[in-house]
């Protein structure tokens, strides 16, 4: 079965009514994997029928709020569902169970799920089942891969990238990412992706931290990759983006709620 992609976030840092910071649901394999979990995911998750239980693992880009600001909440609010359910059906806490939760992104990620423990949610006995995977490598939830790879992005913290496989076909999500980063080594990565994910910020606009429709229309012929979902467009900037895509077949533009096959 293909991989099927939902968009529960596309926007930049600020909600609007058009759009969410970055979330994305990937399902393959009778698996679903949450990319990024930004400011507004969980309400956006809610609006479109998807069971915050059901999520098998959590790939964070980086730390910026609009990619990573409601990760750690999605694991306490799980943990507070399966009590407040358990405790509807049997009266008690006695049989509370809680599915096992993956997360995966970039090192420092569960020292700074401590952190925020400390701030949000202070219970000290409580165990959140989740298995943390910080930095590069390999992951597999079910038959699905999950490889990491280091992205350019700002100074202040490790940002990566995934790259995606499942029965044959290849996913890359850049996350956030900046004119540094070595080009050369992009398109070995991408070379004959399926489907690439990636920002588009501006269409001009060359920044350190973010990539320029331009730059990405450059990488995506350079790599040779089949179809291109633009994500993360400020809102100011929705419709020169997507006057600029217009005629473009290589590329799509994401909107709230839309479903892409890979
Ligand atoms: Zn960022
Ligand atoms: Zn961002």
């Amino acid at each position: 079965m293909a991989m099927k992609l939902t968009i529960i976030g596309t926007g930049g840092m600020v909600p609007t009514k058009k759009t969410n910071p970055s979330a994305f649901l990937l399902e393959a394999g009778g698996k679903r994997i949450l990319l990024d979990c930004g400011y507004g995911a969980m309400r956006r998750m809610a609006e479109l029928g998807i069971d915050l239980q059901s999520i098998d693992a959590v790939c964070v880009t980086h730390f910026h709020g609009d990619h990573a600001g409601e990760a750690f909440g999605l694991i306490n609010v799980r943990l507070v569902d399966d009590q407040h359910r358990t405790f509807a059906r049997n009266g008690s806490l006695q049989r509370l169970r809680h599915k096992h939760l993956v997360m995966i992104g970039p090192k420092t990620l569960e020292r700074r799920f401590e952190a925020w423990r400390k701030i949000f949610w202070l219970e000290p006995n409580e165990q959140y089942p989740v298995a943390w995977r910080e930095g590069i490598g390999t992951s597999k939830i079910g038959p699905i891969s999950i490889t990491t790879f280091p992205v350019a992005h700002v100074p202040y913290f490790d940002s990566v990238g995934f790259i995606i496989t499942h029965q044959g076909k290849r996913l890359v999500y850049t996350g956030d990412i900046g004119s540094s980063h070595p080009f050369a080594d992009l398109v070995d990565k991408l070379k004959g992706v399926d489907l690439l994910m990636i920002e588009g910020s501006w269409v001009k606009h060359r920044s350190p931290n973010h990539f320029s429709m331009a730059q990405v229309e450059e990488l995506a012929q350079a790599a040779n990759v089949k179809t291109v979902l633009v994500v993360h467009t400020n809102p100011e900037n929705r419709k020169t983006v997507k006057r600029y895509l217009c005629g473009k077949k290589q590329f799509l533009f994401a909107e709230l709620g839309m479903k892409v096959t890979v």
